[in-house]
């Protein structure tokens, strides 16, 4: 058996028991109070419809922030790499024109407390401080990267003009809760989409596959995606064919639940609005634009480790059934807050003669 489901496995069916429907019934109640408002999708780069434009989407922050062409020379496009943020020349067919390595740290900056050696003639101290430093390897900010690509990567998700597609509202389709977890590589086109992964609220996998960028691949992205170049070998599935599988299970109706959505939408170049965001529902203690990451939030509620370090690349599967669980904690976590409140009140606060 390959690693992944190749085309011979690309839909699967599914056939659903009476409790597992009221399960479903309950979870997507719950599920309700959760989805993310107009102002908060577009808050977060999420791709809305354009009215009187169909299949465009427009986003100007992330255009701002990732579209590459700024300077003209020669034809070739001046652009910022998404790793090392070292701008470089890019071709009209998309390519690196100088060869110049990407040097850089993949991980987070974290705060870490570090032992500090200063000359007390100068005035400091010895000590320990709270420095701040890359997860990935350990280093103090600023210093050299401690990984080294060939090639440097641009984010671009292609011309929003066109391509979109969007879910419909639709009476006979019952009520659906899936979770979809993307994985991305770099390419000639910018950012594009290389395996998705769609599962419902049992955790049936739905689709899990690997996807043919249009674009050239420049780096696999493989310490992220997992997905390497021998998986991709014979994979001929599209960003069509994945469009069209997940309108046939997905409608306006439909709750999409994952983490950090917005990056998934915009390479299935897919418009939905019925969104719970873990990234969101979970916020980060100083607000956005910070975001706690899914390995944090199962750690705290779930007790679960995901995304461990002896993995190459994430496991989609893993991280779409973690935003499912998470949810389902959520709701039953809350729910037990509010009957706790209403006793507190019954009993400690309202006079008898209130109660009654
Ligand atoms: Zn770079
Ligand atoms: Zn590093």
């Amino acid at each position: 058996m390959d690693k992944y489901d190749k085309d011979r496995d690309f839909m699967r069916s599914s056939t659903e028991s009476k409790s597992t429907k009221n399960d479903l019934a309950e979870y997507y109640e719950g599920l309700k109070n959760y989805i993310a408002n107009i102002d908060s999708l577009r808050r977060n780069a999420y791709p809305l419809p354009v009215p009187g434009k169909t299949g465009a989407t427009s986003i100007p922050s992330v255009q701002e922030k990732y579209l590459a062409p700024v300077i003209q020379r020669n034809g070739d496009r001046l652009c910022k790499c998404n790793r090392c943020e070292k701008t470089f020349y890019l071709s009209k067919d998309g390519m690196q024109v100088h060869e110049d390595q990407c040097v850089f740290h993949y991980g987070r900056i974290i705060t870490k407390r570090v032992f500090i050696l200063r000359f007390k003639y100068f005035g400091g101290w010895n000590g320990y401080f709270n420095e701040r430093a890359y997860s990935c390897c350990g280093q103090l900010v600023g210093r050299t990267g401690c990984t080294t690509y060939k090639n440097h990567v641009f984010r671009y998700y292609g011309d929003m003009s066109s391509g979109y597609v969007t879910t419909a509202s639709s009476i006979t389709a019952g009520i659906g809760v899936y979770a979809l977890d993307c994985e991305m590589c770099y390419t000639s086109n910018g950012m594009e989409l290389c395996r998705i992964t769609l599962i419902d609220h049992n955790i049936k996998i739905i689709c899990d596959t690997l996807v043919k960028p249009s674009g050239r691949v420049i780096d696999y992205n493989t310490r992220f995606s997992g997905v390497t170049e021998s998986d991709m070998e014979g994979i001929n599935v599209t960003l069509r064919d994945v469009q069209a599988t997940l309108l046939s299970y997905i409608n306006g109706d439909t709750i999409l639940v994952g983490h950090g959505l917005e990056h998934d939408l915009l390479v299935l170049k897919l418009i939905h609005e019925k969104i719970v965001d873990t990234a969101l529902v979970f916020p980060h203690r100083r607000g956005l634009p910070y975001k706690r990451s899914l390995k944090n939030l199962a750690r705290d509620h779930l007790g679960r480790t995901i995304q461990s370090s002896d993995k190459i690349g994430h496991d989609s599967i893993e991280d779409a059934a973690t935003c499912i669980d998470l949810m389902k904690w959520k709701i039953k976590n809350d729910e037990w807050k509010k009957q706790l409140t209403l006793l507190k009140n019954l009993y400690f606060r309202k006079p008898i003669n209130e109660m009654l």
